[in-house]
């Protein structure tokens, strides 16, 4: 077990990664609805809000000049310069989620996810892989939420991204929203059934019952 996993208190972070238009937002979304005990990071941004996106919701929204300054200050846990924009998570924020006990997501880039793999071994890592591009298009456009240009441009990066989906624990192909839903709350659950996790998690039952296990504490 690792440094930095033995000040979770038995807490999981998950990473999950995805071309813009995949339906990660979506899915973790509706998995914090049908498990509210877990946290989603909420990153900060220089990306102008989005129609009905709101300060502290979505994300914490800001502009380069402040970015840089908590980036100076050793604010990030990781950051990353994602279509043109600046993107940072708070390590405050998580590590005292993962401190209090709560599993927590990350809804971070390939760089990101990269960058909190090598600080957190134990980091579990999921991609979502849409069922196809012209499939990822049409979602971008559904969602009404990005201009032509940025659609184009989201969708060429979309390349990119999918070109380290093998550098991930896990993938999931959002066909299916409901069906990907399931596999995502199952790869949670898998990871709090982990020995020693459970070690951490039960200490009393464990000692009852004898079981010696190495959890690094
Ligand atoms: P979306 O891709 O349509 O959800 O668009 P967003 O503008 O919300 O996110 C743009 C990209 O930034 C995505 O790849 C996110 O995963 C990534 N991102 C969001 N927050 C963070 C963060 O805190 N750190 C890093 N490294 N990437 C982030
Ligand atoms: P991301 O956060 O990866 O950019 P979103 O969660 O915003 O993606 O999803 C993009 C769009 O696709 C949204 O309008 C969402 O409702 C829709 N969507 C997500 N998953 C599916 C699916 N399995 N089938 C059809 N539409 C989906
Ligand atoms: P959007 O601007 O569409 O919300 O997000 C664009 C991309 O930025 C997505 O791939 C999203 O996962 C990524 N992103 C959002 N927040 C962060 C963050 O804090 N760190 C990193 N590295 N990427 C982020």
């Amino acid at each position: 077990m690792t440094q930095a996993a033995q000040s979770f208190s038995g807490s999981s972070l998950f990473t999950v990664t995805a071309p813009s238009g995949a339906g990660k937002s979506s899915l973790l979304a509706a998995l914090i609805r049908k498990d509210p005990s877990l946290r989603l990071s909420i990153s900060h941004t220089t990306r102008p809000p989005r129609p009905g996106e709101q300060n502290g919701r979505e994300y914490h929204f800001t502009n380069i000049a402040d970015f840089r300054k908590r980036l100076e200050e050793g604010e990030f846990l990781e950051h990353a310069i994602v279509h043109g924009n600046y993107y940072g998570t708070s390590k405050l924020s998580v590590l005292g989620q993962l401190d209090a006990g709560h599993d927590t997501l990350l809804e971070i880039d390939w760089q990101g996810a990269r960058q909190i793999r090598k600080l957190f071994p134990e980091t579990i890592s999921v991609f979502i892989l849409p069922p196809s591009i012209s499939v990822l298009e049409e979602r971008l456009v559904k969602r009404g939420q990005d201009s032509g240009d940025i659609i184009k441009q989201r969708i060429l990066a979309a390349d990119e991204e999918i070109r380290h989906a093998s550098e991930f624990d896990y993938v999931i192909i959002n066909y299916d929203f409901d069906l990907a839903l399931a596999k995502l709350a199952a790869i949670v659950e898998t990871a709090r059934c982990r020995i020693t996790r459970q070690a951490i998690k039960n200490r009393d039952l464990f000692a009852q019952f004898g079981i010696r296990c190495f959890t690094g504490l």
